[in-house]
C-alpha cells in the first residue's frame, strides 16, 4: 500500500482555512513526512496521523512555508519519549538551523536524529520495499523534488501449478526471478505457467515549489501519482515565472509529458478564496487531476 495524506496545501501565508505545505506518505512498513509547514502537528492530530511511525522527513527547501513546523514536530516527539531514530533529508543549512534551535533551548532529544544534506541528484534512501531519489527543481532558492518508488516485487509461485509439474522447491527462487523450468526430460515449462505476476510497483513524485521546467518530466517519468505545485491560475504565467512558481496548466503539462497516471495540484496562492477553477483549468490539459485537499488520503 502506498498512500499520501495532505496536511497542508497552501503557499506562503495560511489562508481560507488552508495550511502551509505538509504531506505524509504512508507505506506498509513506514511513514514519511514531506515538508512540514507551520501547523503540521495540529493537522496531524486532526487527521489522526501516527507521528511515531514517521521515520524519515524530507524537506524540499528553506522557505518557511515548508519547514516552520519542523522544530515543533521534532521536540514534541522527544517530549513524547520517542526512542526510534529519525532521519531528516534537506538542504545543508537546515542542519545548523535545527541544531541552533536545540542548543539555545538546551534540548537533548530522546531519540537519535540523523541528518542527510541534499547536495546532488541521487538515490538518498533505499529499503527492500522502497527507494527515494532527490532531484533539483528550479526555485528562487535551492529546492528539491523527491521520487518515491516501490521496489518491483518478485513473481509469486503458483504452488498448485508447480506441484502438478513436479517442480522441486529448490527451483522456486529462480522461478521468482523469471526463469523457465526445464524438466529432467528437457521439456521447457514457461515461467508464466508456474508463477503469478506481482502487483506492479507504484510511485509518487513530489515536485515542490518550482518554475515551469519541462525537463522535470524526464526525472519523474511514469510516476503513478505526481504532485506538482500550481500556485496560480492560468493567465498569471508572468507573475508565476517572476516568483519561480507554476500555474495550473503548466503543472498539467508536466504530468502529460511525464506520462503520469494521475496529477495532484497544490501550494495554492493565498489570494484565492476558492479552488474550483484550479481543478477545471488543469483538467483541460490533463484530465486525471485532483486538488490536494487537506485531510484527504490519496491511495496510489
Ligand atoms: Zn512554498
Ligand atoms: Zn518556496
Amino acid at each position: 500500500m502506498l498512500g499520501v495524506t495532505i496536511l497542508g496545501n497552501n503557499s506562503a501565508i495560511p489562508a481560507y482555512g488552508r495550511h502551509p505545505t505538509a504531506q505524509v506518505l504512508i507505506t506498509n512498513t513506514e511513514s514519511f513526512l514531506i515538508d512540514c509547514g507551520e501547523g503540521t502537528q495540529m493537522q496531524m492530530a486532526l487527521y489522526k496521523i501516527k507521528k511515531s511511525k514517521i521515520n524519515c522527513v524530507f524537506i524540499s527547501h528553506l522557505h518557511g512555508d515548508h519547514y516552520f513546523g519542523l522544530i515543533g514536530f521534532l521536540t514534541s516527539q522527544s517530549l513524547s519519549g520517542r526512542k526510534d531514530e529519525l532521519t531528516i533529508f534537506g538542504p545543508p543549512a537546515l542542519q545548523q538551523i535545527i541544531q541552533l534551535q536545540l542548543n539555545v533551548a538546551d534540548t537533548i532529544l530522546s531519540y537519535p536524529l540523523h541528518f542527510v544534506p541534499l547536495t546532488t541528484e541521487t538515490e538518498i534512501y533505499k529499503t527492500t520495499k522502497i527507494s527515494v531519489h532527490c532531484f533539483k527543481v528550479e526555485h528562487r532558492i535551492d529546492c528539491w523534488g523527491f521520487f518515491f518508488k516501490e521496489i518491483k516485487n518478485p513473481r509469486k509461485i503458483d504452488a498448485a501449478r508447480c506441484k502438478s509439474f513436479e517442480v522441486p522447491q529448490a527451483y522456486f527462487t529462480k522461478l521468482q526471478m523469471g526463469q523457465d523450468y526445464v524438466t529432467q526430460k528437457g521439456t521447457i515449462i514457461k515461467n508464466k505457467e508456474l508463477t503469478i505476476a506481482a502487483t506492479p510497483p507504484k510511485s509518487y513524485a513530489y515536485c515542490a515549489d518550482t518554475i515551469f521546467l519541462p525537463s522535470i518530466a524526464t526525472k519523474i517519468m511514469g510516476a503513478t501519482l505526481l504532485y506538482h505545485e500550481a500556485t496560480y491560475l492560468t493567465g498569471l504565467e508572468e507573475l508565476a515565472a517572476q516568483r519561480y512558481h507554476s500555474t495550473t496548466t503548466q503543472a498539467a503539462q508536466i504530468a502529460l509529458q511525464a506520462k503520469a497516471h494521475k496529477l495532484l495540484i497544490g501550494h495554492f496562492s493565498s489570494k484565492y478564496p476558492s479552488l474550483t477553477e484550479f481543478a477545471i483549468e488543469a483538467k483541460t490539459v490533463f484530465n486525471n487531476t485532483e486538488l490536494a485537499v487537506e485531510g484527504v488520503t490519496f491511495i496510489i
